[in-house]
């Protein structure tokens, strides 16, 4: 889509209003697609987004923007295939361009299990009406000829799962172009503005307190990714969440030389290149607890190193920068979307390592939900209450270098 004519401002400075009928907690891609769908799906436009920093300063703008939907169970296949197919609508939804390439994502396979284990879910997958298949090493190299499937490497490629509607998009963009919309339909997004403590009278939510004042709300949906234990806490809920630092890296800006999205959990990396030029390329998370927006440089060494295992051609490639942000990793790595025990108040977190693919998807399904008082269908399998009932969703190996 060509550049559209922008105004002068993408979205209104508005001062807080001392009372909303909805009050989103944090203004990253779930507040602010959250907010946006509220307005255009349910026409509740009393809306504010509250953000702590500036939009998208968490990590919104620092993940990898890898999307796909090729998870294994059926309760993820739903909410992210509906995501994936809100992705490939949402730049003429929005009217501002994303840079949505559905380019594919390959998932190597290095060991038997992993052939089985690939196999296995691309039968999940079929199942489920997602396009999956399983590709030979020369049928992987044809894809992404760069990639080393000679069989005297540490892991050899024993071939891969590939997803042809994967891809990526530019994440500040997807940001800029949900606060826009949700802006033009009457949402108020508030910046600089701290959440510091929760109101509730009787077990229902009444407001907020912040850096800016209380600001009284009939409901409040939490959607602060690595701060989501912290909000919890502040109404005395212990969330199953830990978060950790989560780094990546780009390199210099190089020619179109890296045609795909290639991850592969057994040597921990996962490599795509940037519309610019750069190669983008993340791993696993730190394993320590930490909320500094920056991680310990032997990951990145790690990561490198494992990189230059898949991909020898990047041995003189320069590293341009690395960032870090919080993830708010789950026990079963899928996200809790629904209620809370306090009547009003609405949770969304434990997206982990992976919700920017999920961005327009659990907006869609959290806003349903705020707007009910109801999950969504589609959400509905990912209670708070699932840690205790034991119906876990474990998307640890689909997950894997969970991006
Ligand atoms: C390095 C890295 C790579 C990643 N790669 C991928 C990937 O390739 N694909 C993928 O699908 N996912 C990826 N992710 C995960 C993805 O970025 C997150 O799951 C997703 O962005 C979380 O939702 P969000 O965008 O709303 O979070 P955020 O952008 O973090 O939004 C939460 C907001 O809440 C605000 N906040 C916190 N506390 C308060 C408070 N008290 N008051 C007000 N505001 C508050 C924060 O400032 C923040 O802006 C990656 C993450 C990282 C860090």
């Amino acid at each position: 889509m060509a550049a559209p004519q922008q105004p002068e401002h993408l979205w209104r400075t508005p001062e807080p209003k001392r009372a909303y009928d909805v009050v989103i907690v944090g203004g990253g891609g779930h507040g602010l697609a959250t907010a946006y769908y509220l307005a255009k799906n349910h026409g509740i436009t009393d809306v504010a987004v509250l953000e702590r920093g500036w939009l998208a300063g968490g990590n919104m703008a620092r993940n990898t923007t890898i999307i796909r939907s090729n998870y294994l169970w059926d309760e993820s296949a739903g909410i992210y295939e509906h995501a994936l197919k809100l992705w490939e609508g949402l730049e003429d939804d929005l009217g501002y361009p994303i840079q949505f390439s559905q380019r594919g994502v390959l998932n190597l396979a290095h060991s038997l299990q992993d052939v089985r284990d690939s196999v296995r879910r691309v039968n999940a997958n079929l199942l489920n009406g997602i396009d999956a298949e399983w590709l030979e090493p020369e049928q992987v190299k044809e894809i992404c000829p760069i990639l080393d499937i000679s069989p005297d490497v540490r892991y050899p490629v024993l071939g891969a799962t590939f997803q042809s509607r994967a891809g990526i998009a530019k994440h500040d963009y997807v940001a800029w172009g949900f606060a826009r919309a949700a802006d033009a339909l009457g949402v108020d997004l508030i910046q600089d503005c701290e959440v510091t403590g929760i109101d509730v009278h009787d077990g229902r939510v009444t407001g907020v307190q912040t850096s800016r004042g209380p600001i009284a709300a009939n409901r409040v949906g939490l959607s602060a990714a690595g701060h989501s234990s912290v909000l919890a806490a502040m109404v005395g809920l212990d969330l199953p969440i830990q978060s950790h630092p989560l780094q990546a890296l780009v390199s210099e800006l190089l020619e179109p030389v890296h045609p795909t999205v290639v991850m592969s959990a057994a040597v921990h990396v996962y490599i795509s290149q940037a519309h610019k030029g750069e190669l983008v390329m993340g791993a696993g998370i730190d394993s320590y607890n930490g909320y500094g927006q920056r991680g310990a440089f032997h990951i990145i060494e790690r990561q490198m190193a494992a990189a230059l295992e898949l991909f020898p051609v990047f041995a003189r490639a320069h590293v341009l920068r690395t960032w870090g942000g919080i993830v708010d990793v789950s026990p079963d790595a899928s996200p809790i979307v629904g209620l809370t025990p306090i009547e009003g108040l609405y949770l969304n977190c434990g997206w982990g390592t992976g919700g920017f693919k999920a961005t327009p998807g659990v907006g869609w399904c959290f806003a349903q939900t705020v707007a009910y008082g109801a999950p969504h269908p589609l959400n509905a399998p990912f209670t708070l209450e699932r840690f205790t009932t034991g119906a876990l969703v474990d998307e640890h190996g689909a997950a894997a270098v969970a991006h």
